[in-house]
């Protein structure tokens, strides 16, 4: 049995955070040039009516091709892109292809775009956004943006001023990923925002766990109240399916009904806007 003493502990571990660092450094050099080389891609997957199954929307999600490391996934870069600043270019982009692509659509659903806490400390996200509606065409009723609550904690009235003005062309605000972020009821109450998605991990559990679907009627409770539809995401199965009916949750989306994919396939389909 080898013995690591405190110093080599050390060595080894500092030896492997530079190596993370160096792998973050080299990601991040790449990203900077992913536009201009034209290795960014958005797909969409469709969002529907749990009881009608009507598509509402359809969620922009971005992909990386990279030249040497393949498929690279979101939830890898995104947070070296949000580091090192290219998330700024890179939303912006997403913000503008989504958009275009959405305007092309003939059944009129909704595209939701994700938009990064990062992007709030864009210079001017306000006018950005409404550029891009108007060079587009894109009514801003057909777009969403999803953030998720870290987006408000931090400067706070700032994130409120900023989003409030965007509302105001007639955008709508999802709460992404909601039950797992840090926000307090306070923070949601300061903020009239158009939808909740309840975050994946909750109907993961739900068939096997009392606790998961609590919460999920209680979000679903808090959905009625405010009067906010809420979107259970990850929807992988009939029964999962079946139970979001019985406990009256809105809208679904999740590989039961497709993975995102490069081609919107049924965008003749009717849609229901549910603003
Ligand atoms: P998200 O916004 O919560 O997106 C939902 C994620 O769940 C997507 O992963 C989607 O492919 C995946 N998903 C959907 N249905 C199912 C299902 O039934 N089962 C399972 N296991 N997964 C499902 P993806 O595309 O890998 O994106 C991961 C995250 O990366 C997103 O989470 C979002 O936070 C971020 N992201 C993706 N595109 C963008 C973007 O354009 N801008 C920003 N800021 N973030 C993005
Ligand atoms: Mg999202
Ligand atoms: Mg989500
Ligand atoms: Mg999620």
């Amino acid at each position: 049995q080898p013995r690591i003493n405190g110093h080599e502990a050390v060595c080894y571990y500092e030896a492997r955070m530079d190596e993370a660092a160096r792998d973050r450094r080299a990601l991040a050099k790449d990203l900077w040039q992913a536009i201009a080389r034209d290795e960014l891609r958005v797909h969409y997957q469709v969002q529907r009516s749990v009881t009608s199954q009507a598509i509402t929307g359809y969620e922009a999600l971005l992909r990386w091709q990279h030249p040497q490391r393949g498929f690279v996934s979101p939830a890898d870069f995104i947070p070296v892109a949000e580091e090192c600043g290219a998330i700024l270019e890179i939303g912006e982009w997403v913000l503008r292809t989504a958009c275009a692509e959405a305007a092309t659509w003939t059944n009129g659903a909704k595209v939701a775009v994700n938009l990064s806490p990062v992007q709030l400390t864009h210079p001017d996200l306000v006018g950005m956004v409404q550029s891009i509606l108007i060079e587009t065409g894109l009514s801003p009723r057909r777009l969403e943006l999803e953030i998720t609550e870290s987006t408000i904690i931090g400067d706070k009235a700032r994130a409120l001023h900023i989003l409030r003005q965007i509302k105001g062309f007639g955008v709508t605000i999802a709460i992404d990923d909601f039950g797992t972020g840090y926000s307090s009821l306070d923070t949601l109450n300061a903020f009239p925002f158009d939808k909740i998605k309840i975050d994946r991990s909750f109907l993961m559990e739900a068939e096997q766990s009392p606790q998961a679907r609590a919460i999920i009627r209680a979000i679903l409770a808090l959905g009625r109240s405010l009067e906010v539809p809420v979107l259970a995401e990850g929807v992988e199965t009939v029964a999962q399916l079946e139970l979001l009916r019985s406990e009256g949750c809105d809208e679904a989306q999740g590989y039961y009904f497709g993975r995102p994919a490069a081609q919107v396939l049924d965008e003749t389909a009717p849609a229901r806007l549910t603003a």
